[in-house]
């Protein structure tokens, strides 16, 4: 432990820099995929598309960013109880890389169904284990902890940033979206051969015991558990199939949205009546109900970053610009290179302010705020020019999504240290997995409202979505003082 101390990167534990490259490499792959994943859905087939409509691919994005969310609660439980967090983030960016490979391959829908199921299982693993072994890294007071997840976040952000370049770039010039997915493909082995191979000397044994293993007794049930949740599941599909007189893939979608929803919620209902939760505990989790359901409101505009204006920016937006026509994919890059520029300006900011800066449930209501605001202001191309066909600057989106990053500087990074700060004790190894439930509930939601999206829509969707979030954003600012007494103590 001592030596992994001593040589540093940028002065944290050098484990810190195979965490970073192997997370870097993994949302590289991820947010590559994503960038060129929905116009390869709504692509004609004989442009090399699969020919799903424009809201079926939001849909179908929304409910697969949702899923990949919710798949952490399972890798932080095989992680805590089965596997430790090492292996499990091995195996999960194996699935990961396969997921990739399967994309890569031209066979159409039935390859991406089973290329989500890898991604969605293997960033399920993956994902929340990473960022609980960042933390591993430093001593519960070492004061370069918040510093590491900074420069860990920094580390997501730059693969998210140039992954839509790198992949978009190499499927126009082969002109094939399997290229692409390629490129993805072997961002992740980078990924997994980085972790391996540097993993052995910079993090030593960090996440290799398994925190809490199963019981023998626990290990022969296991089985029924596997069985009674994927029976839960079918039945539930089975019953919405049953309830809307057919079975389709809104039926999967619907299925998602109501998991996306349940999920969270038998999670709150476990830790409320647990007797390992004190009463301190009980009253703080009653303070992150209404802060978790706000996070969710600005995960639901952030994310629509990839399905609702990833369309406004193939399809409203003028693409030729200085000569140079604009792949509607690197509109993907802005939101990480905000974040990038962002971040050590926030950090200033907040340092600067030190005891007078705003208390957590004031930051996440300036978050939902911007967030509200970045879709306010994409009304405006609709009224000003009387129609959603006249083709648009590209600014208006550049606007947008800085106006949204703003939100996110306030709300993802305090988020995540709310998170840990307000959750039980005895759950706080799945506080990681707890925190992306906000988003995968967000996702869930979103494979609904994303559907009413089109040109015919979009003023008033935009208007409402975002008036919508800057009234609850007022509204919460109004009672944070009440939120910070039941956080008893904790600002
Ligand atoms: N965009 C960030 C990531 O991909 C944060 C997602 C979240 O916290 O929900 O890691
Ligand atoms: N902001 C996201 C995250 O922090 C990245 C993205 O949406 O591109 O990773």
């Amino acid at each position: 432990m001592d030596d992994q101390k001593t040589k540093t990167f940028f002065g944290h534990p050098r484990g810190l820099a195979t965490l970073f490259f192997t997370e870097f490499w993994e949302r590289f792959s991820y947010y590559g995929m994503r960038a060129i994943l929905i116009y390869y859905m709504y692509t004609q087939v004989t442009d090399g598309g699969l020919g799903f409509s424009q809201s079926t691919a939001t849909a179908i994005m929304s409910i697969y960013g949702s899923l990949v969310y919710m798949s952490g609660v399972i890798g932080g439980w095989a992680a805590d109880r089965v596997l430790g967090p090492r292996r499990t983030i091995f195996y999960g960016g194996f699935l990961i890389m396969c997921g990739h490979i399967v994309l890569a391959l031209p066979f159409g829908a039935t390859a991406l169904f089973v290329s989500m199921a890898l991604i969605i299982l293997g960033t399920g693993f993956l994902k929340p284990n990473v960022s609980n072994v960042v933390g591993d890294l430093y001593d519960t007071q070492d004061k370069r902890r918040d510093a590491g997840f900074s420069i860990f976040y920094m580390g997501i952000n730059l693969g998210a940033f140039i992954a839509p370049f790198v992949v978009s770039g190499v499927q126009g010039a082969a002109n094939s979206f399997h290229a692409g997915f390629a490129v993805a493909a072997f961002g992740m082995a980078a990924g997994l051969i980085v972790y391996v191979i540097t993993g052995k000397t910079y993090l030593k044994d960090a996440g290799k015991q398994i925190p809490n293993p199963l019981s023998k007794e626990e290990t022969g049930k296991l089985i029924w558990y596997a069985l009674a949740i994927v029976a839960g599941i079918g039945l539930l599909i089975a019953l919405i199939a049953f309830a809307t007189g057919n079975f389709s893939i809104n039926t999967v979608i619907l299925a998602v949205t109501i998991l996306g929803v349940v999920i969270p919620l038998a999670y709150f209902v476990t830790m409320a009546r647990s007797k390992k939760t004190t009463s301190d505990e009980r009253s703080r989790l009653y303070a992150y109900v209404p802060l978790f359901l706000i996070a969710v409101l600005f995960w639901m505009i952030e994310e629509q970053g990839s399905t609702t204006l990833a369309i406004f920016a193939a399809e409203r937006t003028q693409l030729d610009v200085f000569g140079h026509t604009l792949n509607p994919a690197n509109f993907q890059s802005l939101n990480p290179v905000f974040i990038i520029i962002l971040s050590p300006v926030f950090a200033w900011i907040w340092t600067k302010l030190g005891d007078r800066q705003p208390s957590t449930p004031k930051k996440f209501a300036l978050g939902l705020f911007f967030a509200g605001l970045s879709f306010v202001i994409m009304m405006f191309p609709g009224i000003i020019n009387g129609n959603t066909t006249t083709l648009v600057s590209p600014l208006w989106l550049v606007a947008s999504f800085f106006i949204c990053i703003v939100g996110e500087m306030c709300i993802s990074p305090v988020g995540l240290s709310a998170t840990t700060k307000l959750a039980p004790a005895a759950f706080s190894s799945q506080t990681m997995s707890l925190w992306f439930l906000s988003d995968a509930m967000a996702q869930a939601f979103n494979a609904q409202a994303t559907q009413f999206f089109s040109a015919d829509t979009e003023v008033v969707y935009f208007a409402i979505t975002g008036f919508v979030a800057i009234a609850f954003a007022i509204l919460l600012y109004l009672f944070s003082p009440l939120l910070k007494k039941y956080m008893r103590g904790i600002d």
